[in-house]
């Protein structure tokens, strides 16, 4: 993308976000004009850096996560301009910039030893298979991020994807108000797609929503959408559900 292009793409999510005019507040951990402060959390098994980011204070704590299948880069490519966007929201927000750099790099959905990063994490379904690693958390990259999840403990999870049969947003975990909120925020054609319609044992939905009872929200942006569609909705989408205070609108009914 030239640069003309990504600083238009920039502004327009600004204004989305509400923010273009706004200064950056207490709130605001990081400004577009300063070098964010990107934490390591270790390498990939090619060396490559796994980075997440701090963002804003208070109210719920929620893990954004981009780039978790190397060839779905609708979400992650967002991601310097969801700085921006997210830093004013009323929550404590972890930014990670991209859960699989080797599959990025490669244009390849899976890892470098042809692990799926979305089926190797420990969850009560996992199963040994070549595509999901002999045990749990045998990918370093998935491993790395796990145990910053787990300091982290969000309230809520979302995660940035892309499919063919998208937009839609699915979830685990006590999370169905969260993303029909999202849906409705991004606007049509967006809809709620509860189940993926296959087994997805070892997923990171299986482990956080169905294991840990944490809301989790599975974004599936249309493959191969222009960032002109995929930014404003993913911007709109998050601001619907980042909100302050706890979800408890959201747990399960008890009757
Ligand atoms: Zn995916």
């Amino acid at each position: 993308m030239s640069w003309g292009r990504r600083a238009a793409v920039a502004a327009a999510l600004l204004a989305v976000a509400g923010c273009a005019l706004t200064p950056a507040t207490t709130n605001s951990s990081v400004s577009a004009s300063q070098s964010p402060p990107w934490s390591q959390l270790g390498t990939s098994r090619e060396g490559r850096p796994l980075r997440a980011l701090d963002l804003g204070s208070g109210g719920q704590r929620v893990a954004v996560i981009a780039g978790i299948h190397g060839t779905e880069q609708e979400g992650q490519r967002h991601v310097p301009e969801l700085i921006s966007a997210l830093a004013p929201l009323p929550a404590t927000i972890r930014l990670y910039e991209d859960v699989n750099p080797d599959g990025s790099a490669a244009n390849r959905r899976r890892t470098s030893a042809g692990v799926d990063p979305n089926r190797n994490w420990p969850a009560a379904s996992f199963t040994a298979a070549p595509s999901r690693g002999p045990r749990p958390l045998s990918e370093p990259g998935v491993g790395h991020v796990y145990r910053d999840l787990v300091r982290f403990d969000p309230d809520l999870v979302i995660v940035l994807h892309s499919t063919a049969s998208g937009p839609f947003v699915n979830f685990d975990g006590p999370a169905e108000g969260l993303a029909r909120r999202f849906a409705a925020a991004a606007g049509a054609p967006w809809f709620v797609k509860p189940s993926m319609g296959y087994p997805t044992p070892g997923s990171l939905g299986s482990w956080m929503g169905r294991d840990r009872g944490r809301p989790i929200l599975t974004i599936e942006f249309r493959r191969g959408a222009p960032e002109e569609e995929t930014g404003p909705a993913l911007v709109l989408g998050l601001r619907a559900v980042i909100r302050e205070g706890p979800l408890e609108d959201e747990r399960p009914r008890v009757r």
